[in-house]
């Protein structure tokens, strides 16, 4: 199919938004060819999320786990558009997306508007700071490519400074002083992969840090890992103080500022004390918050006025309140937590649903078209010939709707945490079983290897795993 083919005027024009978990896993498995498929989205890549911890030492170089878009829609059976643009606004009503090329090329046309007849809102979410101050200007996030590269020049910024001549020792413990805030997985990940990259290649490359380089986790929780069995806590905890990793839990984040973090705990007489922290790199991983399209489109319907962490949805995931608008992913509610699991399981359930939707328009039409023929028959033998077919239409028609509600299937939760080790929460046939350690590791690589978008990422990741083990990292900073 050509690149510029028409949309289609007899068919629905259905609009998804966003190359990430959930829109991937809807257009792999859509049959493009029932609607005018549109996407957008300013990322022209998928981002394979969960080995992207490693991108931040370079024990997997970023290329091996993006897939482009152009190269996944080119493959479908009728074209996709697909536009490089962030959706702006959203007027559901008049069913309009709003859309703007962020891009640093700017052609003569930058903002335009596309018409939906559906709507598929998958744009995950946006980083949260809760408002603290400082986090955006001196922080680092985790989340897309470009941070990852950030970080990882930023670990070597601060290692090569470090060592600059006559460096004072306090700003050498404070230059390699690695602070990561948030306990979740993403917080952990990287925390462990920090430390291998210092154990495994810093240490020997940069012997002049090996005494000052160290990592900190702060947490605002009792614990890390909130989701994760409780023995596994335990053992992320306990494999960490091995890794000489300190938890600092209890301790929540207050302001940063560009060369300290404030952070407030209790004291052991339970009094609150206000602790200034140092840091060289500081990476922020505290969860999500909304992006704001996702926030103004909220704000125009009613039923979501409630709704504080994204567009609540239906069990068909139908954004309450709104037509034809559906919500995939980190940006809708629907009471599961907001990761690829999730995300990749509803885009899969929504092709269903729109490849049945269609089929059904299609009975439908033949129905009717069959009934304005039996109208017209000239004899009865005729009439029942058609009468029967209508029969069989009908049949097919009650099997193809009974399509059930979303139903989420969780496979278990894992992590890396570090020193060949991870954890995981699998859902067994017989129940949950919860392990970690280093065949728990070599389980976490299977796995993230086969989830891998493509053959090519998986062939790429592999070889980046064999190059760090033989070669070691690359400290280069580019
Ligand atoms: P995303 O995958 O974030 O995709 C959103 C898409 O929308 C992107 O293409 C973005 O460019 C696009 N977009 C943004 N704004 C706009 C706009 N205005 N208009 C149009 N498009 C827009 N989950 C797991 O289950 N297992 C893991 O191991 C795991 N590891 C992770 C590791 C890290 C470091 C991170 C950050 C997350 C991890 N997650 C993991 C969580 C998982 O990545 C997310 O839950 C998942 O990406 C959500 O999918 P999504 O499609 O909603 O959003
Ligand atoms: P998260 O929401 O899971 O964890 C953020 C943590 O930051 C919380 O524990 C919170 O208490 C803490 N926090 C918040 N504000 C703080 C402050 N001011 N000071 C100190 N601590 C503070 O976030 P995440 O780890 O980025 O994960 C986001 C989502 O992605 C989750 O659903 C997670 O399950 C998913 N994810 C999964 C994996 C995996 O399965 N391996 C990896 C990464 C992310």
């Amino acid at each position: 199919p050509g690149e510029q083919a028409e949309p289609d005027p007899t068919k629905k024009t259905l609009v998804v938004l966003g190359t990430g978990w959930g829109s991937v896993s809807l257009l792999k498995k859509l049959d493009t060819e029932n609607y005018n498929v549109v996407v957008i989205s300013p990322r022209n890549y998928f981002l394979f999320t969960p080995l992207l911890p490693s991108c931040t030492t370079g024990t997997i170089e970023h290329r091996s786990i993006m897939e482009p878009i152009r190269n996944f829609l080119r493959h479908k059976k009728a074209a996709v558009k697909y536009y490089e643009a962030e959706a702006t606004k959203i007027d559901y009503e008049k069913r309009i997306v709003y859309i703007n090329d962020e891009s640093e090329i700017k052609g003569a046309t930058t903002t335009n508007e596309v018409k939906f007849d559906m709507l598929v809102v998958g744009v995950g979410a946006e980083n949260a700071t809760f408002g603290i101050p400082g986090v955006r200007e001196h922080g680092c996030f985790l989340k897309e490519v470009s941070d990852a590269q950030r970080i990882r020049k930023r670990i070597m910024d601060c290692c090569e400074t470090a060592t600059f001549k006559d460096q004072s020792p306090e700003e050498i413990k404070r230059l390699l002083h690695m602070v990561v805030v948030g306990g979740g997985p993403t917080g952990v990940e990287f925390a462990g992969e920090l430390q291998d990259f210092f154990e495994n290649d810093l240490r020997k490359w940069i012997p002049e840090i090996a005494n000052n380089f160290h990592v900190t986790l702060v947490e605002a929780l009792p614990q890390v890992l909130p989701m994760f069995s409780k023995n596994l806590i335990d053992y992320t905890e306990q494999t960490f103080k091995e890794e000489t990793i300190e938890i600092r839990t209890k301790t929540m984040v207050k302001n940063v500022t560009e060369k300290y973090i404030e952070a407030e705990y209790t004291d052991a007489a339970g009094v609150k004390q206000l602790d200034k922290i140092p840091y060289g790199l500081l990476v922020w991983a505290t969860g999500n918050a909304l992006r704001p399209v996702v926030k103004d489109l909220m704000s125009q319907i009613p039923a979501q006025k409630d709704s504080r962490r994204g567009l609540v949805v239906n069990e068909y995931l139908v954004v309450k309140g709104a037509e034809n608008v559906w919500a995939i992913g980190d940006c809708a509610i629907a009471n599961y937590a907001p990761t690829a699991q999730v995300a990749s399981q509803e885009g899969a359930f929504l092709a269903r649903l729109f490849n049945q939707m269609a089929k059904t328009d299609e009975i439908q039409e033949e129905l009717s078209l069959l009934s304005e023929k039996q109208a017209v028959a000239a004899n009865k033998e005729l009439r029942d010939g058609i009468f029967g077919d209508i029969k069989e239409l009908q049949k097919r028609l009650r099997r193809v709707k009974q399509m059930g509600p979303f139903e989420y299937s969780h496979q278990g939760s894992l992590a890396y945490i570090g020193s060949e080790k991870a954890v995981a929460d699998i859902s067994w046939f017989t129940g949950n079983l919860a392990s970690g350690g280093q065949l728990t590791y070599l389980f976490w690589r299977s796995a993230y290897l086969s989830m891998c978008f493509s053959t090519r990422n998986r062939v790429l990741v592999i070889m980046d795993w064999m190059k760090s083990y033989v070669f070691g990292r690359d400290v280069s900073r580019e």
